[in-house]
């Protein structure tokens, strides 16, 4: 077994250094400023080492990585009623899309392109106030990662929902087939909110640990769900959790895997590792470019694909 310390100082090394980084989002302008020259890794094996490199303590905005966790809350409070609202086949289009919600009478293809999480959301809103949910969503992530300090950061949020001109159409789209219950402004805030999440990669690595063992956090003995339900979750990850880059996600790293264009990246590898990498710059279809590389290097080099070595 390939020494996991020594693989991860040879990653971060080379990620520091690598002149291809991508570009950072700037459809959000309070993320168009962050420096593209940051690289962090966390991972945190069965027996709860962590292992870190880079920028690891470095907080940033988690975005759609927050998507697992609404799922996992949502599927947790309606069950598999979630799935007459949503689908869970990949889009094979951007996660912003609207041509595909039009021909599909609003109904969002997955819960992790923007529709679905938008409808997740609305779904973890109903019969509650706006805080509360976003309260609910937050606490579950301080639960997770065993830490009260994680905190949404308000610029990020507002900054989004002066630009979200987009994932207000979409909202509004589903509004208009019933698939959205609540006002759309209401849904938009927490799901704007719950975007801006900020985590560092040790923090995320630890929230995700139970998809990573059959839904139960080895460090604590909690049942967060039941090994079948993180057996599904990692198998949407897996399919839809880089939109129309999942493919290629799968064919190169092999993981189920959720990225967010902040730059994170949530990897599960199954009884093994629960993973988490930052490099702000995206590629074409708004995931992680170093991030992508990284995790490459690590399954390919640890055997960890779900594929096979
Ligand atoms: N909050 C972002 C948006 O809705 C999330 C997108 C992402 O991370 N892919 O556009």
């Amino acid at each position: 077994m390939p020494d996991l310390a020594l693989v991860i100082r040879d990653i971060s090394e080379e990620m520091a250094q690598r002149p291809d980084r991508g570009a950072v989002a700037d459809y959000i302008p309070e993320l168009a400023g962050i420096d593209p020259n940051q690289f962090g890794i966390a991972v945190i094996d069965g027996e709860g080492q962590v292992f870190t490199g880079g920028d690891s303590e470095t907080p940033f905005s988690i975005q759609s990585v927050s998507k697992v966790f609404t799922l996992t809350l949502a599927l947790g409070m309606v069950g598999d009623r979630l799935w007459r609202r949503v689908g869970r086949e990949p889009s094979g289009n951007p996660f912003n899309s609207i041509v595909q919600l039009e021909r599909e009478r609003g109904v969002p293809r997955n819960p992790f392109i923007n529709a679905g999480a938008i409808a997740v959301t609305d779904l973890i809103l109903s019969g509650h106030e706006p805080r509360e949910a976003l309260g609910e969503i937050l606490r579950f992530l301080q639960f997770l990662a065993q830490d009260p300090t994680i905190a949404i950061d308000e610029r990020v949020a507002a900054s989004e929902k002066r630009t979200g001109f987009r994932n207000t159409a979409l909202a509004n789209y589903m509004k208009s087939f019933g698939v959205i219950e609540n006002p759309v402004d209401y849904t938009l805030g927490v799901y704007f909110h719950h975007c801006a999440i900020a985590m560092n990669c040790r923090q995320l690595a630890t929230a995700g640990r139970f998809l990573a063992h059959n839904g139960r956090n080895p460090a604590t003995g909690h049942s967060v769900v039941s090994a079948e339900r993180a057996r599904r979750i990692n198998a949407i990850m897996l399919t839809c959790g880089h939109y129309d880059g999942s493919g290629e996600f799968a064919y190169r790293v092999g993981l189920p895997g959720k990225s967010g264009v902040g730059g994170g990246i949530l990897a599960v590898a199954p009884g093994k590792a629960s993973i988490a990498v930052w490099a702000p710059g995206l590629d074409t279809a708004g995931n992680s470019h170093l991030g992508r590389v990284a995790l490459e290097q690590l399954t390919q080099r640890m055997g960890w694909s779900v594929f096979g070595v």
